[in-house]
């Protein structure tokens, strides 16, 4: 990091700071640059937060050199992360992987039409929480365990992967014994205690972004997973919340492309909820795919003016098969392909 002192800071600013380096074990340059003087300090470690240099008397600014994250950088592993699914589908290589299905797992007859939809028109894996982590407390929460009954058997008739989410620490082996991918929410993207289970897991996990996420804290959600042991870990862009009071979501699909020259790992995108707004859903997913996303989670109902959570973002399936032609032409013109047939 660097610590810039301010033009006026005295010799006994300098000293203090210069005691803490030294107490912290650190080495140390110092630049001249008149009228300010700079430190530089030589943390290979990268554990020193620079905020304890950044209060001091007589310090101006303090540059972090280091990223805060470490196994998830690029910097620790150059090569990109592919993580690997039953039946040889992979994520983050030159294939995407297409997840599809409801929000919510509402009843037998719900899930396996959709699941037939959607495997017909292409998408590997099946979506639908059978936990559902919803704003009011009187909403549908899903169907709990029969909903990962249901699951498991939509894939083993369709053969198609599943895709659920776990909402606590409580859950998460019950859902990891269903889930061939494990999904932690944008509510609980900052969830540790969830994070570091997942990391035990012994399950790929599906991070998605929080909806007032940095790519920093993103980053760093992902960190607890990979430090547990866990190194399949994809990210997820799901909009961020704007800041015009509106409450449009804002897709962030910057953080696509940004966030792969940070991270080795694969990152996806759901424009469903990026969007809020069936509508808008296939430009979206158009979009995402052009900007490297090395998948797509997208919300289909066979009857989304029934459904009991995210109806009005849901396509109907003969929009998902029409969108699913669009993302192999996109997939090709930049050099990708579509897993599955
Ligand atoms: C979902 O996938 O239905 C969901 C609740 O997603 P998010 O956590 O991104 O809001
Ligand atoms: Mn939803």
């Amino acid at each position: 990091m660097l610590i810039i002192f301010r033009p006026d800071a005295t010799p006994a600013d300098r000293a203090r700071a210069l005691g803490l380096i030294e107490s912290l074990g650190l080495g140390h340059r110092t630049l001249e640059v008149p009228p300010r003087t700079i430190l530089a300090v030589l943390d290979g470690t990268g554990r020193v937060d620079p905020a304890r240099f950044g209060g001091l008397p007589g310090v101006e600014a303090v540059i972090p050199l280091n990223r805060p994250y470490r196994m998830v950088a690029r910097e620790w592993r150059p090569e990109a992360t592919v993580v690997r699914l039953p039946g040889g589908i992979t994520v983050g290589g030159r294939d995407l992987f297409i997840v599809a299905g409801p929000c919510a797992v509402e009843s037998e007859e719900q899930l396996l039409a959709t699941a037939r939809a959607v495997k017909a028109a292409g998408a590997v894996a099946l979506r639908g929480g059978a936990f559902k982590p919803r704003t009011s407390p009187y909403s549908f929460q899903g169907l709990g365990e029969e909903g990962l009954g249901l699951l498991a058997r939509a894939r083993k008739e369709t053969g198609l992967l599943l895709v659920t989410e776990a909402l606590d620490e409580a859950g998460l082996e019950q859902v990891a014994r269903t889930a061939d991918l494990i999904q932690i929410g944008a509510r609980n993207m900052q969830n540790y205690a969830l994070l570091k289970r997942a990391g035990r897991s012994g399950k790929p996990v599906l991070l998605k972004r929080g909806p007032t996420a940095s790519l920093n804290d993103w980053l760093m959600a992902a960190e607890y997973v990979l430090s547990e042991g866990n190194p399949d870990v994809i990210l997820c862009e799901r909009g961020i919340r704007g800041q015009d009071g509106s409450g449009r979501v804002l897709f962030d699909l910057n953080a696509v492309a940004a966030v792969k020259l940070l991270t080795h790992l694969p990152v996806m995108a759901d424009p469903s909820h990026g969007t809020g707004k069936r509508s808008l859903v296939p430009a979206a997913a158009r979009a995402a795919t052009a900007a490297g996303a090395d998948g797509l989670i997208i919300e289909v109902h066979v009857n989304p003016e029934a459904a009991l959570s995210d109806g009005v973002q849901s396509l109907y399936p003969e929009q998902f098969e029409l969108l699913m032609g669009e993302i192999r032409g996109i997939a090709a013109a930049i050099g990708r392909g579509v897993a599955g047939k």
